[in-house]
């Protein structure tokens, strides 16, 4: 009989608690009454080198509700600052923790950090804690983005803690696992900026090009590539939400990641109606982070990062601030490229033509003027289907249509290469906002976990265009309220 393997597989190198003291505090989470496993990413845990077996247990319970430290870790609250909603403000990890760095077998390192953990030093009023729901709704929204194509933090388990949290009314405390490159942010280089010496800062951002930008490391001035190469990824990221219908909610600057990775997950959504102005988010009643405004805060928000480390930049301020503008004007030029590229794409195209950009455009204003669904339209296109009614069935689209077809035509590519093309470009299925509520609704209200099994199971292959996939293409019943999304805070 072959010995079972009792080893969960942890494999610890804690490479931020080695950042100076002002970085963190280190902390234990608080323990929990009584945690319960209820949801587990098994595909993820194979890839981060965990033995599924022992963690699906009740010690890999007690660990992912900080009940129970594991052998090399080392649990703290990171300290970050950031402009939320357009004001500066300290804040920091006031409600999660990273407990340790895991090597995986291939070799990549990612933090892995419980959201719900307890009380730190920066937990200013709140409570510490998170909810069910809103914790379950970051599993599904970033698992469905991480099938999506779509850089981000991962989810790796969801565990009940037995613990009612007090928010407009009682609610069962829940804890994730979030599993992140680094949880390092544009937060954190404006805490150093401005509660750190110049060292720390350098500090910090020779931390950051290590671990994310370690091709730069040898670069003449490593600080402005380090500058340009996360506007690069800033700018892929946000072109493929935009491409993707994502609305993230809360664009703040302590929400965006140097990584490149989508993180916090909290009031986002998908958008079903084309429209720039939608926004889903219960506070942000100005629109500032709309779905239009979403590139263009990106911008602002790496102007945040730039004025952060200009001291890195150059010694002589004027410089550095000339250095620094010159970077950010990069931003809107390389978000618009990848915008076109990924829009081209979407539309079966190959090469380029002039009046590509107007020919999108012009599909867009289509889309908006007859309330089209942005994910179904591409569907439409790219499956041919024609209905009698709505923007399908207008004399507009058809002439769009028409132009669009000797747009194909006009490429060597065969029209299969195309419809490929298109079906690798737009999905099927997008974690849409009632199947998402009808997910939570049973786990939270029936605890029945099986409905939202069946949806991270579809959005698993989002472009598999398989027929069983159809029942989630279709919309809503019509709502005579705006659906609203919440903070989960
Ligand atoms: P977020 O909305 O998740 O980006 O959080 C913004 C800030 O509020 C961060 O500093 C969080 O740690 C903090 N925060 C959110 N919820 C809580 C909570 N329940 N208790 C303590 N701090 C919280
Ligand atoms: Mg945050």
């Amino acid at each position: 009989m072959t010995k079972e393997n009792k080893n969960p597989g942890w494999n610890f190198d804690n490479s931020y608690a080695r950042l100076p003291q002002s970085f963190f505090s280190s902390q234990k989470p608080q323990p929990v009454r009584s945690p319960k496993l209820i949801i587990f990413n098994e595909p993820l845990a194979a890839t981060l080198g965990l033995n599924a077996e022992v963690l699906k247990s009740e010690d890999g319970a007690a660990v992912f509700a900080g009940n129970h430290v594991p052998d090399g870790a080392h649990p703290l609250a990171q300290a970050y600052a950031g402009h939320q909603f357009g004001h500066f403000t300290m804040l920091g990890d006031g409600r999660a923790m990273l407990i340790g760095e895991q090597m995986t077998p291939a070799g990549d390192r990612f933090d892995i950090q419980l959201k719900g953990s307890g009380r730190t030093p920066f937990s200013r009023g709140g409570d510490g804690r998170a909810a069910l729901g809103p914790m379950l709704r970051e599993y599904i929204m970033s698992e469905a983005m991480h099938a999506l194509g779509i850089p981000t933090t991962r989810s790796l388990a969801v565990v009940t803690t037995g613990e009612t949290i007090y928010r407009e009314t009682e609610l069962p405390g829940a804890i994730l696992t979030r599993v992140a490159s680094s949880h390092l942010r544009v937060g954190t280089f404006e805490y150093a900026a401005n509660w750190g010496t110049v060292q720390d800062l350098k500090t910090l951002a020779d931390y950051a090009i290590s671990r994310h930008y370690p091709e730069i490391e040898e670069a003449q001035n490593r600080y402005l590539s380090f500058l340009k190469e996360l506007i690069k990824r800033q700018a892929d990221l946000i072109a493929k939400w935009q491409l993707i219908g994502f609305i993230h909610g809360v664009m703040n600057t302590d929400n965006m990641t140097i990584s490149g990775e989508t993180i916090d997950y909290g009031p986002c959504a998908f958008m079903d109606t084309y429209d720039l102005a939608t926004v889903f988010s219960s506070i942000d009643v100005q629109g500032r982070y709309a779905y239009g405004n979403q590139p263009y805060i990106g911008g602002w928000n790496l102007a945040r990062f730039a004025e952060a480390i200009l001291p890195l930049l150059d010694d002589d301020e004027k410089k550095a601030v000339k250095l620094a503008e010159e970077a950010i004007s990069e931003y809107g030029k390389q978000y618009q490229a990848n915008w076109l590229i990924g829009m081209k794409a979407k539309l079966g195209l190959f090469n380029d033509e002039e009046q590509d950009e107007s020919l999108m455009e012009d599909l867009l204003k289509l889309m908006k003027k007859y309330r089209a669904d942005y994910t179904n339209t591409f569907l439409a296109l790219t499956f041919d289907r024609h209905e009698e009614t709505g923007l399908l069935g207008s004399k507009e689209f058809s002439q769009w249509h028409k132009r669009w077809q000797e747009r194909l035509d006009r490429q060597d590519e065969t029209q299969a290469a195309s419809h490929q093309l298109m079906k690798n470009s737009n999905p099927a299925v997008i974690p849409r906002n009632h199947r998402v509520e009808e997910a939570l609704d049973a786990a939270v209200n029936q605890d029945d976990l099986n409905v939202m099994k069946r949806l991270l199971d579809v959005l698993s292959n989002p472009y598999a265009h398989t027929p069983d996939q159809a029942e989630y293409c279709t919309l809503p019943a019509p709502s005579k309220t705006p659906y609203r999304t919440f903070c989960g805070t």
